[in-house]
């Protein structure tokens, strides 16, 4: 038989005209002694830990036949009181609380439960860079504002006031601390933006995926959710919590919203896997977290260092430092790279944002940055 012959013309899948020649999203996964990039906490579970983890998979395990619990109100109730502890509010009950895989996901159900053609989202640049894609792929309009200049990246209460009511978007995402400046936003920027939204039945979404590390005295948007039931926080274990490779993220809001955005999951979206996982981490929390107060005085002595050194630093809330500014910051980001640190290029042209990893990793550091950079 005659082997069947290969077309000549290369096959070419009908992605959406909108989607075509796009890459997808994400920052390079590169093998290197100190991955900077990606703001994850660099303190691996302990082995008693992951023993523990192991254990609650394995127990999982034997019922993985059976999808899982569609509703895990189980994981919810424990996040809502996880959150009670961190920000002393009062636990929040699980028909208040959503999970998903990351915050990411989350984004992506309230997009598709509140965006779509016709509607609009609004955020504040330099913004987190997924934003314009969850927008993009709910056909939802992305109308942006830009933040004042550097190194304050700052707004202002009648800033936002203005821009909610000019485009009248159904979201605003307020990302506190923000993504990549650093900086937490004041309380009366999120009053000011629920109180704007009210008029015209929209919603607002307080992204505090960097809560944890907050400075002393800074609020969590958590305090509002009773004065306002137009607003969603959302929070994830990726950063702080040292479980980015779980994939959990959660959100609390008022029942009415999480039910809209129990409409648009994927039936069984989250794993027995996953919930086993989370429920142990959870009951971790102290053990997990009792590297944030090192890593927010490491990111202090970032901030200080590198001020002294004549860079222009935001303020930082999280656990990374954006600083510049560089002619070519391209050149600095490969000369970090070839020392092994790897940062990230992100946000307005000339700044660079670096994660606060371990001791080890901050010293390698600031040592490559000096040679690659001599002032
Ligand atoms: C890292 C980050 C997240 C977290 O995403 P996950 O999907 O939970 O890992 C969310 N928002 C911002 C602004 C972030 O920087």
């Amino acid at each position: 038989m005659q082997p069947i012959e290969r077309q000549a013309e290369p096959f070419r899948a009908p992605i959406r005209d909108d989607l075509a020649g796009l890459e997808p999203y994400g920052a390079p996964q590169l093998e290197v002694r100190h991955p900077l990039n990606v703001n994850e906490n660099p303190f691996a579970p302990s082995p008693e830990l992951a023993a523990r983890l192991a254990d609650a998979v394995r127990e999982a395990a034997a019922g993985l036949n059976r999808y899982p619990d569609r509703e895990f109100m189980t994981l919810r109730s424990a996040l809502g009181e996880y959150l009670s502890r961190e920000s002393g509010i009062s636990a929040p009950p699980a028909e208040s609380v959503w999970a998903a895989n990351g915050s990411n996901e989350i984004m992506q159900h309230l997009f598709a439960a509140f965006g779509g053609p016709g509607r609009s989202a609004l955020s504040f640049t330099p913004c987190y860079s997924m934003y314009p894609e969850y927008a993009r792929n709910s056909f939802t309009d992305f109308v942006t504002v830009p933040r004042t200049a550097a190194p304050e990246f700052a707004l202002s209460a009648q800033q936002v006031e203005q821009a909610c009511r000019e485009h009248r978007p159904t979201l605003v995402l307020l990302t506190s601390p923000n993504n990549p400046t650093g900086t937490a936003s004041e309380m009366e920027l999120v009053t000011a933006a629920c109180e704007a939204q009210r008029a015209h039945n929209g919603l607002v979404v307080v992204d505090e995926a960097y809560a944890e590390f907050r400075r002393d005295g800074v609020p969590s948007a958590l305090t509002l959710l009773p004065e306002y039931k137009n607003l969603i926080v959302t929070r994830t274990m990726s950063k702080a919590f040292a479980m980015a490779g779980t994939r959990l993220g959660y959100a609390v809001a008022a029942p009415e919203i999480i039910d809209a955005l129990r409409i648009v999951r994927l039936p069984y979206h989250l794993s027995a896997i996953t919930q086993a996982a989370a429920l142990t981490a959870l009951e971790s929390a102290d053990e997990l977290l009792a590297q944030v107060s090192f890593l927010r005085s490491e990111r202090d002595r970032l901030v200080a260092h590198l001020r002294e050194r004549g860079y222009t630093v935001a303020d930082s809330d999280a656990n990374f430092v954006f600083f510049g500014t560089f002619p070519d910051r391209h050149a600095v980001w490969q000369g970090l790279l070839e020392r092994s640190v790897l940062v990230r290029e992100v946000g307005p042209d000339g700044w660079l944002r670096v994660s606060v990893g371990t001791a080890q990793d901050n010293a390698a550091f600031t040592a490559a940055l000096e040679e690659v950079d001599p002032r």
